[in-house]
């Protein structure tokens, strides 16, 4: 009996080994496979990490701190080796720093952001000055709405060809573009067309309207035009998304929120006003829109959306073939594929981002993710985005303003942060980071208002400091604010301002045309090549806790040398005698 046990748990064994092997046939490029104890580690860490943010996710969203504080003086004073010129081109391929107004810089101590604030700290962004180090580097600007509003985030517009007092005036607006302009930065503005706020003169005009007619009188649109301007009907029939016109029979359609009538873009003359708008903030010099709730144009009728979109982008095009747009469909990859075939030059890539995003999920190796697999699905991503529109630029991010910060997607672990960083700026395309991430601000839970606290400039220094929005928890920072980050040359502030430096230097980053070197990619490795007009580099990542080393000598790479490279804690990346000796979560440029 014993002999037959034995015999039996023998076969299973070899039974295994043999699937074992077989699963390495069919990834013939993966010639690191790692051995059952390193995976049993990786998963053990995995775990340990899942352990850690479902604790923590206990205590109200609020994560413990696991950075190690020991770490910063021990590197203090690193530098970077190989810094290149910077190469920046006019283009619309850009490096974006989205800004909510309300809670960026205060310059009048009411406690509230404003326009004059963002001119104040615009030297943080980029003090147009190539020769200095101390600035970021974006070459773009998103400024969420700044049209006047009756809301704290103003995606309720109550006039489109104003500024909200509560961030200044038309004058203050034009001295940032002005500003923005000196410095080579491009400033687009949020443009919310989807619907208006019940508020708006054009919602109130159709609703006193309604309220006046005789029951059973229909609306006569020579009497009211701005009746056809919204989704109004006595036909409804359940359902969300419609709300009743107070003392009448009469429902307007309403996707977000009742003081959010959805505009009916199937109206001409809808068309013409939002075309009017348009044109008016093109020629007051902005570069661009940011088009939010593109898939609720016409909920669920994406063709519909798509012919919107096509219409605004022609438009925007015959006043400005330079202007910039960038449309929010918070979407699959198959749908926002679709969005392209209107020829709009951008869509942010949902896809990419938030904490079971491409870009987080990677950096922090969750469930199968891995460095090959992150390769793979974004040649996928990219092939589906260019088959629609061969001229699209990709907007990559991992956070914004309706998502969980990046502290909190990586649950606060710093080096998995700045590899998430490193993946962002090393894409395709103008990606867009949201303020404060460069500093690993905090967001808590669902709640939107957690999503946009102020600005942590400082500790000591309270000077600009915003109030938060009126609903917003107290939510405990994890990471230093931007005065003492700037002073670590380890911070994550300075990881990001690397990498956008590296960026800056190597235009192929944002152009080139990727393709994956197979050689070098498994788990841990991705190597990409990006090929821009006649320039071509090479990306290697090391998704790893540990580090790696790579021999290139009797590969194509192997007259490669260094352009750049992040680490996450200072140690370098090097090569000698052929061999590239990658630290952990590192990442490297190859020319
Ligand atoms: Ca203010």
């Amino acid at each position: 009996m014993k002999a037959i046990c034995r015999l039996l748990i023998s076969l299973i064994v070899i039974f295994l080994l043999m699937g074992c092997s077989k699963g390495k046939k069919i990834n013939p490029a993966n010639e690191n496979v790692p051995n059952t104890a390193e995976v049993n580690n990786r998963l053990g860490e995995i775990e340990k990490t899942r352990a850690v943010e479902e604790q923590n996710q206990d205590s109200n969203g609020v994560s413990d701190d696991i950075v190690d504080d020991n770490k910063v003086d021990q590197y203090e004073g690193i530098e970077y080796l190989y810094k290149q010129k910077i190469n920046i081109i006019d283009d619309n391929y850009r490096n974006y720093y989205e800004i909510f107004v309300y809670s960026f810089y205060d310059s009048d101590g009411d406690g509230i952001g404003d326009i004059k604030g963002v001119i104040e700290k615009l030297d943080y962004i980029n003090d147009g000055d190539p020769n200095t180090d101390t600035d970021l580097g974006f070459n773009g600007i998103w400024l969420m709405p700044i049209m006047p509003s009756t809301t704290y985030h103003k995606y309720d517009v109550t006039d489109y060809y104003n500024i909200d007092p509560q961030y200044g005036t038309m004058e203050d607006f034009k001295n940032l573009l002005q500003e923005c302009e000196k410095r080579g930065i491009k400033l687009i503005i949020d443009l919310v067309f989807n619907h208006t706020s019940a508020q708006h003169p054009w919602f109130k005009e159709a609703v006193t309207y309604l309220q006046g007619l005789k029951e059973g009188e229909q609306p006569d649109l020579e009497e009211c035009p701005y009746v056809g301007y919204y989704h109004f009907t006595k036909d409804y029939e359940g359902g969300s998304g419609y709300h009743q016109v107070k003392n009448t029979k009469w429902y307007y359609e309403g996707v977000f929120w009742d003081q959010m009538p959805d505009l009916n873009l199937g109206n001409p003359k809808v068309r013409e006003e939002i075309e009017k708008i348009a044109k008016y903030w093109l020629d007051l010099g902005v570069g661009g829109f940011r088009l939010d709730a593109v898939k609720e144009f016409y909920s669920g009728q994406k063709d519909k959306n798509v012919e919107v979109l096509q219409w605004f982008t022609e438009y925007v095009a015959s006043i400005d073939e330079d202007a910039y747009i960038v449309g929010e469909a918070w979407e699959s990859k198959d749908a926002i594929a679709s969005y392209y075939e209107s020829g709009i030059t951008s869509l942010f890539n949902f896809p990419l981002a938030m904490y079971n995003g491409e870009i987080t999920k990677t950096a922090r190796r969750l469930g199968p993710a891995t460095a090959s697999t992150f390769g793979k699905n974004l040649m996928l991503m990219l092939a589906k985005y260019q088959e629609n529109n061969p001229n699209f630029i990709d907007a990559p991010f991992i956070s914004n303003h309706d998502t969980t910060r990046i502290s909190a997607q990586c649950v606060n672990n710093e080096e998995q942060m700045k590899m998430a960083a490193g993946l962002l700026l090393t894409q395709g395309g103008s990606p867009f980071v949201y303020y404060g991430e460069e500093i690993g601000m905090n967001s808590s839970g669902d709640k939107d208002e957690n999503k946009r606290l102020p600005m942590q400039w400082s500790i000591t220094d309270q000077k600009g400091m915003t109030k938060k929005p009126a609903n917003a928890d107290e939510v405990e920072q994890k990471f230093p604010p931007v005065d003492e980050q700037l002073e670590n040359p380890l911070s994550l502030l300075n990881y990001y301002k690397r990498a956008i430096r590296i960026r800056n230097e190597n235009p192929e980053i944002a152009r080139g045309e990727v393709s994956i070197i197979e050689e070098f990619s498994n788990e841990d490795i991705l190597a990409i090549r990006k090929v821009y007009g006649d320039s071509e580099i090479v990306i290697i990542y090391n998704i790893h806790t540990e580090a790696s080393d790579l021999f290139l000598e009797d590969t194509d790479l192997k007259d490669c040398h260094i352009r750049g490279y992040l680490s996450v804690d200072g140690s370098e990346v090097t090569l000698q005698d052929g061999k590239l000796h990658m630290p952990k979560y590192s990442i490297v440029i190859l020319k």
